[in-house]
């Protein structure tokens, strides 16, 4: 994940990559990195503290429940061999790929709206994303439905790699649909998104929470509580549905019936949400407090990631005749 927007993370971020990663990590040999550099994509021309937003995003992943003795947790820029195969990848992709990528094109129109110009880098940001994957010559890659294409063109780019050296460096990632692919929303009723300011953050207190849920979008025509609301259009339904699933049916069943109003809905949902967050707020305080257990963790995160980083290089610089 990327430490964008200060490198804090929501409760779409949690469901939709954290609690997969987390749930694979007893079974799989994993590598979580935080991914610094990719965020410098979008945001190389604000100057944002990159050092601090990756310590949050790492204090997240620790108090969520990744544990660095079982996946390497690390950034992205500890590791420099990610930017090497990133060079030596970009010298087998054709553009023509880069901009065919449908992400590419909304940021790029987005940006030229906006009288800015696209980066180099935010082109060959797919060529970066391939190399974070194959340079562990990962078999499998935990991701959203949504994100299922991006793995797309690194399988392509690793293809085409080991024909052009005429051996087979890199096996083809497979994109692993997590359980949960669904999308969290956030507030407004949008997808819960750091640039929509609609993001309950695993760092909220429990009154940001409560309030939070509060301002949330429910049934426009449920105005009292005798009003039949509809809980598909409603986040606080949607939201109750992902944090009481034993529940939630009970729950939406009397909001459509009339029998409870959005306030009740509303004030059981944050009790729910704030006593699922609690463990995790609870960790994260430990860790804010103590400095250097996280840059200890980033350190041994780092040094497992460039071991076998490190081992790839060695096979792409053959292959590449480079060395
Ligand atoms: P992003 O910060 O948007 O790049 O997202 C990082 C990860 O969190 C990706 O794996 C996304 O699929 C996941 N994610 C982000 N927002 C949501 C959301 N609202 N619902 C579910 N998953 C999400």
């Amino acid at each position: 994940m990327q430490p964008t927007g200060g490198g804090r993370l929501h409760l779409g971020n949690l469901e939709g990559a954290l609690r997969p990663w987390i749930q694979r990590q007893d079974d799989y040999e994993m590598f979580c990195m935080i991914a610094d550099w990719h965020s410098l994509t979008t945001i190389a021309e604000k100057r944002v503290n990159l050092a601090e937003a990756s310590r949050q995003t790492a204090i997240d992943y620790l108090s969520a429940g990744l544990d660095p003795d079982k996946c390497a947790i690390f950034r992205q820029s500890d590791v420099p061999e990610h930017a090497e195969l990133h060079l030596l990848l970009s010298m087998v992709t054709p553009v023509g790929w880069l901009e065919r990528v449908p992400t590419y094109k909304e940021k790029r129109d987005l940006i030229k709206e906006n009288d800015t110009q696209v980066s180099y880098g935010l082109l060959g940001y797919p060529v970066l994303q391939t190399a974070d994957i194959i340079l562990y010559r990962a078999h499998a890659v935990p991701v959203g439905r949504d994100q299922a294409a991006h793995i797309e063109i690194s399988r392509e780019i690793a293809r085409r790699f080991n024909r052009l050296v005429e051996a087979e460096i890199f096996p083809e990632p497979e994109a692993v649909i997590n359980e949960f692919s669904g999308e969290v929303p956030g507030m407004d009723g949008r997808k819960m998104s750091k640039s929509y300011d609609n993001a309950i953050y695993l760092s909220d207190t429990p009154k940001q929470t409560q309030k939070k849920v509060n301002s949330a979008f429910t049934t426009p025509t449920k105005i009292h509580a005798t009003d039949p609301g509809i809980p598909e259009g409603c986040v606080a339904c949607q939201l109750r549905r992902v944090y009481d699933p034993a529940h939630f049916l009970t729950q939406w069943e009397e909001c459509r019936a009339g029998q409870r109003g959005c306030g009740q809905s509303k004030k059981e949902l944050a009790e729910i949400i704030n006593t699922t967050l609690e463990p995790i707020r609870a960790r994260r305080a430990q860790l804010e407090a103590d400095p250097p257990a996280v840059e200890s963790v980033l350190r041994q995160g780092a040094e497992k990631a460039r071991a076998a980083a490190s081992e790839t290089m060695t096979l792409v610089r053959r292959a590449m005749q480079i060395r």
